[in-house]
């Protein structure tokens, strides 16, 4: 009968690394990245007995996940359906009323803030509890096993790690034909900061996001044109399914632009933005919502110091067991690509095989 552990075993899977038991780093794995592909990432790994630490950008973990791309645009939705049941159901003795020109998205989302400081408290006490410790800062590299950590502050902190994940993530495209202002003209980001709710908005892009901020609007009685290059959208939805949703989309009031391509935006009044399609026509409303492409957070990791390169949309390519083309320099969730969803980067990392050498983790 064997008697490797199962780390032992783990550690055999990998006969790419080289194990330098000379070499000892400050942590067997830095995670750069807290959403939820470097979260399950480090818990796992420090589940395996590895000595972990998360680098976070921002001053709260959690990923642009609960900060402003899942849980925010949930939140948002539930709250407007909310609103919308309120004014469709009344009840003989209930009267609602619902000042929606008082209402900007950012009130509507007051309660998200208590939603996002609770799962930020959850992932925080998961990594206490794994003994992960955690630094908020700009990771960036200084060679392939050392890494600078900038506060917020201006403190500066070198670690040296065996390996490393990136899960930076992604953030939406800004291309520069779109004025973006943040007052008539948003991307999906910004668009929770927005004030006040217009009257008209058109939404460039019809894909998932642009598709559910279109809804979201149209709910709050906003007359929104939905413009797309593409003849049809959302082609990989089941056909039948497919076909409800934009008939319900077309009956709460959408209107579908398709085959349009949008080349420029401009701001022509504090009321007015026109969105200048190919074709020549002009599309005009209060406000515009940019909901095309995203880019990955790779320009500030210092890649050079590892002869690595993303794609031109700041991608990393990653074999099937998500490394690099440095086999201890690791990739996952929306910085590989595809399908770029929270629920389907959570599993993922080592998913088949998880191939980092033995730990050096000491019970604390
Ligand atoms: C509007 C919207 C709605 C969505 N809705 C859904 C949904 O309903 N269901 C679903 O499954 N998915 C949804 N998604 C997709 C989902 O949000 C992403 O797939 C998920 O957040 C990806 O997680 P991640 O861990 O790869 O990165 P992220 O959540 O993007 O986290 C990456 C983190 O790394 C940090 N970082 C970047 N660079 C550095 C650095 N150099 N140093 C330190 N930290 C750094 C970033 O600041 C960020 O906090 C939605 C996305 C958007 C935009």
């Amino acid at each position: 009968m064997s008697t490797a552990t199962q780390e032992e075993k783990i550690s055999s899977l990998n006969p790419d690394i080289p194990v330098q038991p000379d070499v000892r780093y400050d942590y067997d794995l830095i995670v750069i990245g807290s959403g939820p592909s470097g979260e399950k990432a480090a818990v796992q790994a420090a589940k395996l007995h590895k000595q972990v630490a998360v680098v976070g950008k921002s001053p709260s973990l959690g990923g642009a996940c609960i900060h402003t791309a899942t849980l925010s645009s949930k939140t948002l939705r539930d709250n407007v359906l909310f609103i919308s049941a309120m004014e469709h159901r009344s009840f003989k003795g209930v009267h609602s009323s619902i000042k929606k020109r008082q209402l900007g998205v950012a009130e509507l989302l007051r309660y998200n803030t208590t939603v996002v400081q609770h799962q930020a408290d959850v992932i925080r006490h998961k990594f206490d509890r794994n003994d992960i410790d955690i630094f908020y800062g700009l990771a960036s590299f200084l060679d392939p096993h050392r890494i600078a950590i900038e506060g917020r502050d201006g403190s500066r902190r070198t670690c040296s790690t065996a390996n490393v994940i990136l899960s930076v993530g992604t953030r939406p495209a800004r291309p520069d034909a779109i004025p973006f202002d943040n007052a008539q003209v948003f991307d999906t980001d910004t668009i929770l900061q927005m004030d006040h709710i217009p009257g008209t908005m058109i939404v460039i892009g019809a894909g998932v996001v642009g598709c559910e901020y279109a809804s979201i609007f149209a709910s709050l009685g906003v007359k929104v044109t939905l413009l797309d290059s593409r003849p049809d959208v959302l082609d990989f939805l089941d056909h039948e399914i497919k076909q409800t949703l934009l008939y319900r989309m077309r009956t709460s009031g959408i209107i579908f632009r398709l085959g349009e391509e949008v080349e420029s935006v401009t701001i022509t009044s504090p009321n007015r933005v026109d969105a200048h399609c190919l074709s020549g026509k002009i599309v005009a409303a209060q406000s515009v919502l940019h909901a095309i492409g995203r880019v990955g957070n790779t320009d500030q990791l210092g890649l050079d110091a590892l002869g690595l390169e993303a794609n031109n949309r700041g991608l990393l390519s990653v074999n099937d067991d998500f490394q690099t083309a440095l086999p201890h320099v690791y990739a996952v969730g929306d910085v590989v690509g595809f399908p770029a969803l929270a629920a389907t980067a959570i599993p993922r990392p080592f998913g088949r095989s998880p191939r980092l050498p033995p730990g050096h983790r000491q019970p604390r």
